[in-house]
């Protein structure tokens, strides 16, 4: 497999299924890591504008020297950004720190549910779509309620971000997306590189594939159909997640991963409380 597998999203465009995440990327590693990625074979890029790395992500996809149209851009409209006005000036931005015309996918980053603008937000999404700014829109950590009120506007966001790992499956949520055509992206799909590359179910998989633990989760995201993006700033990390995509699990050993979430497993913010 040279590539890493595509999803095909609900508006018809299509997304790499294994990405490059650069949360907590400082922005002068950021154009290196970037270049790393794309010099291995990853095509798809996740940042957003909280990062404060869009230039240097923006600089590492303009010296890989890779065509524009090769690569699947995300980046997130972040929380004080929220309403028609503001997000306008928040697209604007990122697209000029990112030095490109448009990205492949724009996200809200967070509901904020208190603020009640996200609606608003979404809408202000939609135009910057059909004006060609963003060629898919979507959300992250939008929960079930939040998701179908901007649903109910009449345009389905092609994808919703939410933490996702093995100590943390989301089955439900997993489940709401799916039943509305909305693709899942996993944040954090390794944990963050806590111990749940430790856990010993995942070592002895790794043991029985022949692969690293880093390896085995991902390979269990890919199964699922989670659309994932590990970070590292690690060469050989870089390379050996790339290589996830050719390892492959059993349902036998898909169940068990599966079977280590726990109702504690949540590492970040619960959307509900985050405004
Ligand atoms: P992750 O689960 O990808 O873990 C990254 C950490 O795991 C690294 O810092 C490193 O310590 C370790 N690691 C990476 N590869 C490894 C390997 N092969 N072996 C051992 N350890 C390894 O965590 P993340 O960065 O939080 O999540 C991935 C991406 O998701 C982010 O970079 C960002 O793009 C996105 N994200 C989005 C949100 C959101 O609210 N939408 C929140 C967090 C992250």
């Amino acid at each position: 497999m040279t590539g890493a597998p595509t999803i095909t999203l609900n508006d018809g465009k299509t997304i790499p299924q294994l990405g490059f995440g650069t949360w907590q990327v400082e922005a002068d590693i950021a154009q290196q890591s970037v270049e790393k990625a794309l010099e291995v074979g990853y095509r798809h890029i996740d940042t957003a504008a909280i990062y404060g790395n869009e230039e240097g992500v923006g600089r590492g996809i303009a010296a890989s020297g890779i065509p524009r149209e090769e690569i699947f851009l995300t980046t997130k409209l972040w929380n004080d950004d929220h309403g028609a006005e503001p997000a306008r000036k928040a697209i604007n931005s990122s697209l000029e720190r990112l030095g490109v015309d448009y990205v492949d996918l724009y996200l809200i980053h967070w509901p904020c549910p208190k603020n009640k603008l996200y609606v608003e937000t979404w809408e202000a999404l939609q135009q910057f779509h059909s004006e060609g700014l963003a060629r898919s829109i979507g959300v992250s950590n939008f929960t079930q309620e939040t998701l179908e009120e901007v649903i109910a506007t009449g345009m389905t966001p092609v994808v919703n971000q939410i933490e996702l790992h093995p100590y943390f499956s989301q089955a439900h949520m997993r489940d709401v997306n799916k039943q509305h055509t909305v693709a899942t992206e996993a944040w954090s799909p390794l944990g963050q590189g806590g111990d749940v590359l430790e856990n010993p179910v995942i070592k002895e998989v790794a043991q029985e594939v022949e692969a690293t633990t880093a390896q085995v989760i991902l390979a269990w995201h890919l199964a699922l159909g989670n659309i994932i993006f590990p970070k590292s700033v690690t060469p050989e990390r870089i390379e050996e997640n790339w290589a996830a995509r050719t390892v492959e699990l059993n349902s036998a050993q898909i169940s068990r991963i599966s079977g280590l979430t726990r109702l504690d497993g949540r590492i970040g913010i619960d959307p509900v409380e985050f405004n």
